[in-house]
């Protein structure tokens, strides 16, 4: 079959369609899914490669390298800095990710209203959106034991009395084997392509333009001899969904926001490694499932993917110990505790493809970070734990909760090594333009011809995993332009 790449060769570079996605990932896929379904000529635009799920081993170096941009390690300028990651690859994020999913809190949509002005988005309105993402991704429970290091944290919280939970994943299940991850790739992007739309990796779009009613997508492609080219895609209707990073990137590019991001949002993480007295890790370890949402939504504590090269990284701040940890490396495990505050500013400079991104972290921002570093402590060590080694360079490491004295009121800026997979807020949607960049539906209020579909317009952190968010809003506003277009 001929590839994208060699239909265009030779070709005048003006490909036209009726819509144009930008981007692949939950927001993107989803939105193209249902308007290509609705009948719409939909092209969508993927910088990343395509590689199916199985092409990688999950949570692998390979799959950094191949799937993340930038090998999965970007940072956040700041002090202290923020390293973050972002998927760049067909299904953009939900390629790479755990797949744990959450419903968007009542009360954080309750809290959206208040501060945006956001419409029509209260759970009973959101309701069929989750349920509809739910079925569609199998969203479900494990079916059989979670793996040791997550029962682990959840055996902590229940000793102390604190509201844990087992997350659902999209995930399909079988009896006989792991099962399946049910990511992009496997759902909205065969599902976009059975309804005739068109995807297109390895082309990074740089620039929208609008001239006479149409719109031209300038993009980068890559080129089978190893090069890149220009190719200009045009069409009626430009969806933006290219991530919380990207998206305001591209639009202020094209002058087309030059408020979208002035308000990205994360949730700052910071880590800890806890040895137990008995194996609690494994080659292939399953993805640990259990969060305590005793203090949430200002902090959230979990159990991240502690296969050997994350043990390594989470080490960083303790190199003395890192042969210790990684020659037992069964009995150790990576937790976190996630916070909400902060927030930070996405910057386009000349020539350069790449966006600056800044974050910066209150005094009380500091003081969550530091409570959520002791809860975690605590719940470990009450959950069995006997050596806890938190990312933060001359604390610890610590072995009993008397030790949790040592912890700061707030984390200190120039020891702390913060992390976050979770990026939003960049164009964030409401009523009010002076508090959001597009309106309840994601269309830009400077511009309403163009729309976003992704991470950026969620308004605050959610305090939860996001991308069952992000995907419930892309859902809805995908379903009304079709209504109020019809
Ligand atoms: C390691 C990791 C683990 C995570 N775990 C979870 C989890 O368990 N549960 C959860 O809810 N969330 C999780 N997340 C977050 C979740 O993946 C994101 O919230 C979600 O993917 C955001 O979707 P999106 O559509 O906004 O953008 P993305 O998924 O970021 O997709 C954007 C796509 O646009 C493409 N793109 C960007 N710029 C351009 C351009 N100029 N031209 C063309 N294409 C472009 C990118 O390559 C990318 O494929 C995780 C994220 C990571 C990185």
């Amino acid at each position: 079959m001929e590839t994208w790449s060699e239909m265009m060769r030779g070709r005048d570079h003006r490909i036209s369609a009726e819509t144009i996605v930008v981007g692949s990932g939950p927001g993107g896929a989803l939105t193209a899914c249902l308007l290509a379904e609705a009948g719409r000529d939909v092209l969508v635009i993927e910088e990343g490669p395509r590689s199916g799920l199985s092409e990688t081993e999950p949570f692998s170096r390979d799959e950094m390298r191949r799937k993340y941009r930038n090998g999965g390690i970007s940072v956040a300028l700041g002090n202290p800095s923020v390293a973050f990651a972002e998927g760049r690859c067909v299904g953009g994020g939900s390629e790479v990710n755990s797949g744990l999913y959450h419903r968007t809190p009542p009360e954080i949509l309750e809290q959206w209203r208040r501060t945006h002005g956001l419409r029509d988005a209260t759970e009973a309105d959101l309701v069929p959106h989750f349920e509809a993402c739910e079925r569609d991704l199998s969203v479900s429970r494990l079916p059989g034991t979670a793996p040791a290091a997550s029962l682990r944290l959840h055996d902590g919280a229940t000793a102390l009395g604190w509201r844990s939970m087992e997350v659902p994943r999209w995930h399909r299940y079988d009896a006989q084997g792991p099962g399946c991850r049910q990511s992009m790739t496997e759902t909205y992007v065969p599902r976009v392509e059975r309804a005739g739309g068109r995807i297109v990796s390895g082309t990074r779009a740089r620039l929208l333009r609008r001239e006479a009613g149409r719109f031209t997508v300038r993009c980068a492609q890559d080129d089978p001899d190893g090069g890149r080219r220009e190719v200009d895609f045009t069409a009626s209707e430009v969806i933006v969904a290219c991530g919380a990073i990207q998206t305001p990137t591209l639009l202020r590019r094209s002058g087309l926001a030059p408020g979208g991001g002035t308000a990205l949002h994360f949730h700052p993480t910071v880590k800890v490694v806890a040895r137990f007295p008995e194996p609690v890790n494994q080659a292939g370890m399953g993805v640990p499932v259990h969060q305590v949402k005793e203090f949430s939504p200002r902090i959230g504590l979990g159990c991240s993917i502690s296969q050997p090269p994350h043990l390594a990284l989470a080490m960083v701040d303790h190199p003395d110990a890192l042969s210790e940890v990684m020659s037992d490396w069964s009995r150790y495990a990576v937790y976190y505790a996630m916070t909400t505050g902060g927030a930070g500013r996405i910057w386009t400079l000349p020539g350069i493809s790449d966006p600056l991104v800044q974050f910066s972290l209150s005094k009380a921002d500091l003081a969550d970070l530091a409570d959520g570093l002791r809860r975690l402590c605590e719940c470990l060590f009450a959950g069995g734990a006997d050596r806890l080694y938190p990312s933060v360079r001359g604390l610890g490491p610590f072995s009993s909760a008397a030790d949790l004295a040592r912890i700061p009121s707030g984390l200190p800026r120039a020891a702390t090594s913060l992390m976050t997979i979770h990026a939003f807020s960049s164009c964030a949607m409401g009523s009010d333009p002076r508090r959001s960049a597009t309106d309840s539906y994601g269309r830009l209020h400077r511009a309403p011809e163009v729309r976003i579909a992704d991470a950026s317009l969620l308004c605050s952190p959610p305090g939860v995993n996001p991308q069952g968010s992000v995907m419930a809003f892309a859902r809805r506003n995908a379903l009304a332009a079709l209504e109020s277009a019809s």
